[in-house]
């Protein structure tokens, strides 16, 4: 093993390094067969039982319940940003969906979806630098909405919501990317949840969209099949040739979220990860964070130092010591510390005891 480095990077991040060993052990001859799991069909009985264990790992790590359906689709977070309007709005004749507009990806997503439909942006973040989450409930949601839509957690910004809104009859949709698994999720409050792999669950260029059975059917009428929602599910997302590898990376991921306690343990752990470095910030006049207390995240930590010349100072600083991608996004500057699953609490241990000590000898 080389030299030990935590990648502290917003996405593609880190995965399990266990995961990635078995992808290595694996790699040139999957289970005996003599070829590389990239290698085989989609269609093969290999193939097939990836992606039923798959399946079967989400449903019991996540409890997610019988009346939602799994899909693996093309095109990262991105591509749900048209899919969702393109299958949703038609729910309702009004061809309305509500943003939460809490950063930069449900800015991007409210205008995508503005192309196909009626679209309110009933809270917005953005005069505060969405530095907080503002409100957002059923009673700012017209009754004739297809849906509402949040990000649960905003990557650029730190901030998270604790709880999702309660939305009743209206369905939520959830851009989970950069938090899906990383806690229990309460489905009694979920219409849609999907998330790109590449922060908590593999390679990127994928995502998986978790939805309730009764909100597939509806897409629009010029929607191109592989982004109508029936497709993946009559194919077993297998209409045409998917991104088997990303599925298998995805699956390994889910049995080592299992060995870990599932979602209930892996909200433990980030728990514990966050804490760590909050409370560093918490107890120093020479860190500040940038967001409101109650609304920050366990996933991504941002802060900043005094000035730049400090921060580029504790940049270099931390990569010498092995603290890897720090550089907080250009919309808030400072650091940016994403600490998604597959983060030990070593590496939240390491960068807080750097930081300390970095406080001392420069602050
Ligand atoms: C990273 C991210 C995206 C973008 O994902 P892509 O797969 O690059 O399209 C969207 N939403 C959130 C919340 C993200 O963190």
């Amino acid at each position: 093993m080389s030299k030990q480095i935590y990648n502290f990077g917003a996405g593609p991040a880190m995965l399990p390094i266990p995961v990635m060993q078995k992808i290595r052990d694996e790699f040139l001859d999957y289970r005996g067969m003599g070829v590389s799991v990239i290698e085989i069909s989609h269609r093969s009985k290999e193939f097939d039982e990836i992606i039923n264990r798959c399946d079967e790992l989400v449903r019991q790590v996540a409890h997610l319940p019988d009346n939602y359906r799994i899909l693996y689709t093309h095109g990262g977070a991105r591509m749900q940003f048209s899919a969702v309007p393109m299958n949703l709005l038609p729910l309702k004749p009004a061809h309305k969906g509500v943003y939460s507009e809490t950063g930069e990806f449900s800015r991007q997503a409210n205008v995508e979806a503005a192309r196909f439909g009626d679209i309110i942006v009933a809270s917005s973040g953005a005069n505060n630098n969405y530095d907080r989450l503002p409100p957002f409930s059923r009673d700012m949601v017209p009754d004739d909405a297809s849906y509402a839509y949040i990000t649960s957690n905003n990557t650029i910004y730190g901030t998270q919501y604790s709880e999702f809104p309660d939305m009743g009859d209206i369905p939520l949709v959830v851009d989970a990317t950069s938090d899906i698994f990383s806690r229990p999720i309460d489905f009694s409050r979920v219409g849609l949840m999907f998330a790109s792999m590449q922060k908590n669950l593999g390679p990127a260029g994928t995502a998986v969209v978790l939805i309730r059975e009764d909100l597939i059917g509806h897409a629009m009428g010029r929607t191109p099949s592989l982004i109508d929602y029936t497709t993946y599910d009559k194919s077993h997302s297998l209409a045409n040739t998917n991104n088997t590898f990303a599925i298998y990376t995805m699956c390994l991921v889910m049995e080592w979220m299992k060995e870990q306690g599932g979602v209930e343990g892996m909200a433990k752990i980030n728990a514990e990860k966050a804490g760590l470095l909050y409370k560093v910030i918490d107890g120093s006049d020479f860190y500040a964070g940038t967001t409101f207390r109650d609304d920050r995240s366990n996933m991504n930590v941002t802060f900043t130092l005094p000035d730049d010349d400090l921060t580029q100072k504790f940049l270099q600083d931390a990569l010498a010591n092995g603290l890897y991608a720090l550089k907080g996004h250009r919309a808030v500057g400072g650091i940016r510390a994403s600490i998604y699953n597959a983060m030990p609490v070593e590496g939240c241990r390491a960068l807080a005891a750097f930081m300390t000590e970095f406080e001392r000898t420069s602050g």
